[in-house]
């Protein structure tokens, strides 16, 4: 903690828990000092490799019936809101740090690692896919914070601790996580590294330690003030949904009713694919401007004499249908999309129109 701060003691393991769930996330216990979850009963625990517990007994610990009874068995899916259940844990091991489950906590957040490990030399292992400058100083990267400086300032985005504020944990190796809420009707899933050398994502069937917990390791503790938890910007979504951490529902196939004017060229035939299913997988908040970004998008090729737009305006009419736009909206947007488009042709490789 920094100097001149006021240093709060430690809470109580059981009102952090009974805090968050009345917050909506659900929460687990942690073996006490470590980070692990607590040993479920016997015959849920595997045991270790080299100590397997003999009265472990195979079953689907997706329905296991401790969990129905109450008990804290297979970790983060035993994790809940209920204040009861949640009160019981912690009368049975007062000591249990607290786990807070990512997925049904509507939760994804990012864990900034701290490690001083080995430094990627590749700029492309920093940030896979990600256009970075080419005059990174040597040595100016040592650990995720570096990294996601950079991410941010490749987005010119802002940084949550500058703006948009949001709960944001130190690790006692100094690592932070970033609690971000999930965007309504949006899956996550985790992954280590996907994003970036040393970026993290906890989502999904992950969790992460409450601050106020306690290991051998050190404290996790709330950075700064804010106590309260952001949407997950939307350059970071696309930035995660870009590098698989997003979970789509099946794809619908959307049909394509014609084929583009000039076949022999693949890039067009993608670029129209693509943007009707965006248009025709649309969920509800983000339908109107993904149909005007794909009439923009498409109406530059037609600019480009690419494609013809009466047939895109037919073909975006039938996504936005299949997306639930009401009829009149989605065909003035789609006209007005398509003519701004147009204006601005645009052609496959960078040649002139
Ligand atoms: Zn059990
Ligand atoms: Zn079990």
């Amino acid at each position: 903690m920094r100097g001149g701060e006021h240093v709060s003691p430690t809470p109580n393991p059981l009102d952090v828990a009974l805090w968050l769930a009345s917050q909506g996330y659900a929460v687990h216990p942690l073996a006490p000092g470590g980070k692990k979850p607590v040993r479920g009963c016997d015959r849920c625990s595997r045991g270790d490799s080299d100590r397997p517990n003999p009265a472990y007994v195979e079953h689907d610990k997706h329905a296991c019936p401790c969990h129905t009874e109450g008990r804290p068995c297979h970790g983060v899916l035993a994790a809940t809101t209920d204040a009861d259940r949640i009160a019981g844990w912690w009368v049975q091991t007062p000591a249990a740090g607290v786990g807070v489950a990512a997925g049904p906590s509507g939760l994804v957040i990012l864990d900034v690692d701290c490690h001083g490990n080995d430094v990627p030399t590749d700029p492309e292992q920093l940030l896979p896919g990600v256009e970075l400058p080419a005059d990174i100083a040597p040595g100016s990267v040592c650990d995720g914070r570096d990294v996601l400086a950079l991410l941010v300032e490749a987005r010119r985005a802002t940084l949550p601790g500058c703006a948009p504020e949001t709960l944001t944990v130190r690790t006692p190796s100094g690592g932070l996580h970033y609690w971000f809420r999930a965007p309504a009707g949006t899956r996550w899933r985790p992954q280590a590294g996907a994003l970036g050398w040393q970026l993290d994502v906890r989502a999904g069937s992950s969790y992460a330690v409450a601050p106020g917990t306690v290991t051998r390791d050190g404290a996790y503790t709330v950075l700064g003030d804010c106590r309260t938890v952001a949407e997950l910007p939307l350059w970071l979504a696309r930035d995660l949904d870009r590098t698989g951490h997003r979970v789509r529902p099946q794809r619908p196939r959307v049909a394509l009713p014609w084929r583009p004017r000039r076949t022999g060229c693949g890039y067009v035939a993608a670029a129209v694919e693509e943007e009707l299913r965006a248009v025709a997988e649309a969920q509800p908040g983000t339908r109107n401007s993904t149909l005007n970004r794909a009439a923009f998008a498409l109406g530059t090729l037609c600019g480009a004499g690419r494609l013809d737009p009466d047939r895109v305006a037919d073909a975006l009419a039938d996504a936005a249908r299949h997306a639930g736009l009401p009829e009149r909206e989605s065909a003035a947007a789609i006209r007005s999309g398509l003519t701004a488009g147009e204006r601005h042709p645009r052609t496959p490789t960078g040649a002139a129109a």
